[in-house]
C-alpha cells in the first residue's frame, strides 16, 4: 500500500482541488448525524458501533429508515404473516435498537420493502429529512459495490438507498432551487459537511469500536423477527477483528469518509 502522506491532492476534479483526508486519525465526534438505511437492522449490522461510540460522546444521532423492512426474510418470517404487522414489529424493533445505541430519533419513510426505486420521490424525502435535522455527518451504505466477496450480491435496496441518500446531500440538501416546495414547506437548505460511507472497498478512515462492542451487538439483537435463535454475536466480533486488524485495532468499522465542507475551526484556522 502506498504511503498515504505521499497521495496527491485530487486535482482531477476542475471545480476544485480536493485536498485529501487526514486518514489515518480518528475524526472527531460530529455533533449531529444522520444514519440512512434501507432496511431495520442495516445500520446495527453495518454502523452501529461508530453510532454507540458518537452518542456516548455526545452526537445527536437520527436514524432514517427507508423501508419498514416488510418483506422479512425468506428463513425467519412466517409465510401467514400480514405485511403491515411485520412493518410494525419491525418498526419497533428499529426503535428499541435505536434506544440501545442511544439515538434518540429515527424516521421512517414507509417505502416498501425489496423494490426499492432510486426516484426523485425518494430523493425528495431524504432532502427533506436532512433539511429538517441538518445533520453535519451523514452516514449511509456505498452505492458502487455490486459484490461483496464471491457469496452476496448486495441489495438492490442497499444500492438505491445509498445511492439516494447521496444525491439527497448533494446537491439537492444545499440547493435552494431544488424541490422549491421544500421552502414552501418551512426547509431551508442545509449543507452536509462530511459523508460516511460504509461497506466501501475504499474504506480508509477507522474508527476504533473496542468500547463499544458490547452494544452494537446487544442493538443488532433487538431485531428479534430476523435473527430468530441465531446469536449474531460471533459474527459481529470476528467482522470488527478483521477490519481493526488494517491499523492494529482490537474491534473497528472502516468508512469512506468525502469532506464535502470543511470543519468551522479548520476553514477559520
Ligand atoms: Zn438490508
Amino acid at each position: 500500500m502506498a504511503d498515504p502522506s505521499t497521495q496527491l491532492s485530487d486535482q482531477s476534479i476542475p471545480e476544485r482541488a480536493v485536498k485529501k483526508a487526514e486518514v489515518f486519525k480518528e475524526p472527531p465526534t460530529p455533533k449531529c448525524v444522520m444514519a440512512i438505511s434501507a432496511h431495520p437492522d442495516d445500520q446495527e449490522f453495518t454502523v452501529a458501533g461508530t453510532l454507540a461510540k458518537w452518542a456516548r460522546a455526545g452526537s445527536e444521532i437520527v436514524t432514517v429508515c427507508i423501508t419498514s423492512g416488510d418483506a422479512g426474510s425468506n428463513e425467519k418470517t412466517d409465510p401467514d404473516m400480514a405485511k403491515h404487522k411485520l412493518a410494525h414489529i419491525r418498526e419497533e424493533e428499529q426503535r428499541n435498537a435505536c434506544r440501545v445505541l442511544g439515538i434518540a430519533h429515527v424516521e421512517f419513510l414507509h417505502y416498501p420493502d425489496g423494490t426499492l426505486q432510486p426516484t426523485l420521490e425518494l430523493r425528495r424525502d431524504l432532502t427533506r429529512v436532512i433539511r429538517k435535522y441538518k445533520p453535519e455527518v451523514v452516514v449511509c451504505g456505498d452505492p458502487t459495490v455490486r459484490f461483496y466477496g464471491n457469496s452476496y450480491m448486495n441489495h438492490p435496496d442497499h444500492r438505491v438507498a445509498a445511492d439516494v441518500a447521496l444525491d439527497a446531500v448533494f446537491p439537492s440538501a444545499g440547493t435552494r432551487f431544488i424541490f422549491p416546495e421544500l421552502l414552501a414547506e418551512g426547509f431551508e437548505p442545509h449543507e452536509v459537511r462530511k459523508v460516511f460511507v460504509h461497506g466501501s472497498e475504499k474504506g480508509e478512515t477507522y474508527i476504533d469500536i473496542s468500547a463499544v462492542l458490547d452494544v452494537k451487538i446487544a442493538a443488532l439483537k433487538e431485531h428479534r423477527s430476523q435473527l430468530g435463535d441465531w446469536d449474531p454475536s460471533e459474527m459481529l466480533r470476528d467482522w470488527a477483528k478483521d477490519e481493526g486488524k488494517e491499523r492494529g485495532l482490537d474491534a473497528a468499522e472502516s468508512f469512506r469518509v468525502m469532506i464535502l465542507k470543511e470543519d468551522e475551526e479548520k476553514s477559520n484556522a
